[in-house]
């Protein structure tokens, strides 16, 4: 294969070479949603020039070539995570989308009054809220796994919250406000003693490592496209096929009924994991999706991770010259994300005063407002890399980020 470089794969992202505020553009927001590469747009667009068309349907070349892109799209999935089956892999709109799925679909008839869910204190809202309607629809409880300061989940806390009335554990891999990166193996061996599934977010983690599906043991595994080089409005169910098929449809309508089946008063539904996929699916998002997992093939989850925790670590470092700042947490196992104040501002601020000069940070709560009330602080700016920013583009960042404190003190 040839050697991957930075300077070959940042030209593959015309958008890097966009003029922000009369600045280059230096994008540190990569968790709330990553550049997509042209082979992506590339991929889509050949899609809808030369093989539009709906799925499952017809008999005419069209829509074999339509079903052939979807259907091969779900296999590289399947690869990407090492499923034992293409048939485990529900195409959804997203992460939020494939939590919803599973929580509604467990208040369905797997859920009852009494009935416990555990989630952490680590998690996005999308990992609590379908959790409390679920539980609210069944008379169910969700409950929380610890953290400490640093943000670290506890894992002694942990076992002890597993009881005989759990039927859940769901937890994310990466913290998108943190970095942390949970020990999920550990996590569902832990539940499994139990007898108890696990659902793992992995939202901020396939953008970064590699996941195997079978090697975790995991029941769930939810992602989305839009934040490893995908499009919007994609993104992935990993469920163990013995699960989708227990479970009851999320929503209805067509190609996810048996044919020949339906009446008015009754259905009998499709095999998985078109049982779970009601409507016209994404078709060219998955396209987009596929083009974005065979990119990221080629440069290599070892370049990517090399790249990254290279930037993490300068970053850090330079971040520790700086006695203004302030890191929410520093964890002990961290992915390419972190959060941190500039004492005496407000968050908001710093952000502004960044984007000022070209530098895109996100701040707010970032959708983990129990996570924020553990750590005592309103709110934080984020950085978020991916393994096109580069060390040059770090030290962008931290001139001006001096630049803000000095405008802020
Ligand atoms: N979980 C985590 C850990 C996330 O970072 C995000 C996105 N910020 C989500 C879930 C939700 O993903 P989406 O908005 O793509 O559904």
């Amino acid at each position: 294969t040839p050697s991957v470089s930075v300077e070959s794969i940042r030209a593959d992202f015309p958008i890097l070479n966009e003029t922000i505020n009369g600045h280059h553009l230096v994008y540190f927001d990569n968790a709330a949603t990553s550049q997509k590469p042209m082979q992506v747009m590339e991929a889509m667009n050949r899609y809808y020039f030369h093989s539009n068309s709906n799925v499952h349907r017809g008999a005419h070349t069209l829509s074999v070539r339509a079903t052939d892109c979807y259907e091969g799209a779900r296999d590289t999935v399947a690869r990407l995570l090492n499923a034992a089956s293409s048939r485990e892999i529900v195409f959804t709109g997203g992460t939020t989308d494939s939590i919803n799925l599973v929580a509604y679909s467990f208040s369905n008839g797997l859920l009852k009054a009494g009935d416990e869910i555990l989630v952490s204190t680590l998690e996005h809202h999308s990992n609590i809220i379908p959790w409390q309607l679920a539980a609210q629809r069944c008379g169910a409880t969700v409950k929380a796994i610890p953290m400490d300061a640093q943000g670290n989940l506890l894992i002694n806390s942990y076992r002890e919250l597993l009881s005989s009335n759990t039927r859940l554990v769901a937890v994310t891999h990466v913290s998108n406000t943190l970095g942390t990166i949970n020990p999920v193996r550990d996590i569902i061996a832990i539940a499994h003693e139990k007898g108890i599934p696990v659902l793992i977010d992995a939202a901020q983690s396939v953008p970064h490592f590699q996941i195997d599906v079978q090697d975790l043991d995991a029941d769930f595994v939810a992602f989305s496209g839009h934040k490893m080089l995908g499009p919007t409005g994609i993104g992935v169910l990993y469920a163990k096929e013995s699960w989708l098929n227990q479970m009851p449809p999320f929503r209805g309508g067509g190609g996810m009924i048996q044919t020949g089946s339906v009446t008015i008063g009754n259905t009998l539904y499709n095999k998985a994991p078109y049982k779970f996929e009601a409507g016209t699916p994404n078709v060219a998002g998955a396209v987009g999706l596929a083009a974005a997992i065979d990119y990221m093939n080629e440069v290599g989850y070892d370049f990517i991770q090399q790249q990254e925790e290279q930037l993490l670590h300068y970053a850090l470092e330079q971040l520790q010259q700086l006695p203004e700042v302030q890191l929410a947490a520093r964890p002990e196992h961290m992915a390419s994300v972190f959060s941190f104040n500039v004492k005496n501002a407000h968050y908001s601020d710093v952000a502004t005063l960044l984007d000022s000069q070209g530098v895109a940070v996100r701040s707010g709560m970032h959708c983990t407002e129990p996570l924020l009330s553990h750590l005592q602080v309103n709110g934080t700016a984020r950085v978020s890399f991916a393994f096109y920013n580069t060390l040059e583009e770090v030290d962008v960042f931290i001139k001006a980020l001096q630049k803000a404190i000095r405008m802020l003190s």
